[in-house]
């Protein structure tokens, strides 16, 4: 007899909104079990449940513990996976809920944005021999000290992958509201085109500048043990998008994709004296606050000081802005200047590695379009620029008919 193959799939909040929804769900995971396969199911809390319990926190506490969040959040997946289950066992399927702990999703010790360091594999596979679908809990783990820990926003899909590749699972999918990865995002670019196959480090480039559809890490840990992730839709059957290892092809177009964030904010460390070991000491010092520093901008002017400008996530700005005032003390600088209106494009594709010339277009579509280019970094693979927020769709729709995304035969080839 044929070994059965083992599936995990992960159902996004979106997919498990509301009880038809979560109906709809069993009845993809009853199929799937049916066709003789061993499931694990991940699912994330229903709809927007993490944002109420967020703000019903702030409603209490403007500055809550980072503990005390992680215990009340990881209570929306709790909810979603055992009401899965009684669906489940309402179709006469043998299923089991469990949480983070109960699996044993071993994390460090980082509130709200923790990292995997192992998982326990023993009690999913007890579940699994006994013909049980196992339906995780996503977005959660535990602390060697019994602490409830999450793994940033948008984690359960890190759930997902860390859960395949620790079962050694046959296949890992992603289900959302979309039927796969699009060339920027369907709900801002309604001719976006639907990719069928894209790499790791094109996804990782989106993904980490706003392309919410996947969560960074969780391509990233894909990556690492290059475990292919298929996105597909909860409510379509059809085939969605492959994120794989994949080599560069003569026939890739140049740009692969764009993508919008408005999660970052600026911050302006004024007059710093131009010397030797100031930025050293200035993002040493943000780096030990575990500040994640994005885009960095250095203008020297004639009277030998400088101005500094970074790019950080608005969830870290208090910090940030915290961390800045008191190395301006310390080093003598000027005002420390934060600008929340900004928004920040990126044009990612592998078919840039070897070819000059796309962030020159990038530039002229901007310009031609009268948009303002206030910070750029670049990679190997991608173009990002920080705008004015008011700019940040427009710029988007530019450059996305700009390099002819919309096509899959437009100018947009080497
Ligand atoms: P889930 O609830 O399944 O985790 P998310 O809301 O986190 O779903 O992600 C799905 C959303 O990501 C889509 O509805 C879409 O608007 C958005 N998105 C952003 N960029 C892209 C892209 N390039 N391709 C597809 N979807 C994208
Ligand atoms: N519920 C969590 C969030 O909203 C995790 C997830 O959905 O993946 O961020
Ligand atoms: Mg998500």
């Amino acid at each position: 007899m044929a070994k059965k193959k083992l599936i995990v799939q992960k159902y996004g909040g979106s997919s498990v909104g509301n009880v038809d929804k979560l109906k709809n769900v069993a009845d993809r995971v009853a199929a799937c079990a049916k066709e003789g396969n061993n499931v694990v199911v991940v699912v994330s809390a229903m709809g927007d449940t993490t944002d109420e319990l967020i703000e019903l926190a702030e409603q209490i506490n403007a500055y809550p513990s980072e503990r005390e969040m992680d215990m009340l959040v990881s209570t929306g997946e709790q909810i979603s996976s055992s009401l899965l289950a009684m669906a489940l066992h309402r179709k006469d399927y043998d299923a089991i809920s469990l949480t983070g702990l109960q699996v044993g999703i071993l994390t460090d010790k980082y509130h709200t944005k923790a990292k995997i360091l192992r998982i326990e594999t023993k009690r999913i596979k007890k579940e699994l021999n006994k013909n049980k679908i196992v339906i995780v809990a996503g977005y959660q783990g535990i602390t060697d000290e019994m602490e409830i820990t999450t793994l940033g926003r948008g984690g359960s899909d890190l759930s997902a992958v860390a859960l395949a590749v620790a079962l050694k699972a046959d296949v890992c999918e992603i289900y959302t509201d979309v039927d796969g990865i699009y060339t920027a995002d369907p709900r801002i670019i309604t001719d976006a085109r639907k990719i069928e196959c894209i790499a790791f480090d094109e996804m990782l480039e989106l993904a980490a500048n706003g392309a919410q559809v996947i969560q960074t890490r969780a391509v990233e840990v894909a990556k690492k043990y290059n475990l292919p992730l298929h996105v597909r839709s909860s409510f379509e059957k059809k085939e969605g998008t492959i994120i794989m290892n994949k080599n560069a092809n003569i026939e890739d177009p140049l740009v692969s994709g764009v993508a919008l964030t408005e999660d970052e904010a600026k911050v302006t460390l004024c007059n710093v004296s131009d010397t030797p070991g100031i930025a050293a000491k200035v993002f040493n010092e943000l780096a030990n606050e575990n500040i994640n520093i994005d885009m960095i901008v250095q203008n020297v002017s004639r009277l030998k000081t400088t101005d500094i400008s970074f790019t950080v996530l608005k969830s870290s700005l208090r910090n940030a802005v915290k961390k800045s005032m008191e190395l301006a003390k310390k080093i003598g600088s000027g005002e420390v200047i934060v600008d929340e209106d900004i928004a920040k494009i990126s044009v990612v594709g592998v078919g840039m590695k070897s070819h000059s010339g796309v962030a020159a277009r990038c530039f002229s579509l901007l310009a031609k379009n009268k948009i303002n280019i206030e910070m750029i970094s670049t990679s190997e693979i991608s173009i990002s620029c920080v705008l004015k927020k008011s700019e940040g769709k427009k710029a988007l729709k530019v450059l996305h008919a700009g390099f002819e995304l919309e096509s899959k035969k437009g100018s947009n080839k080497k």
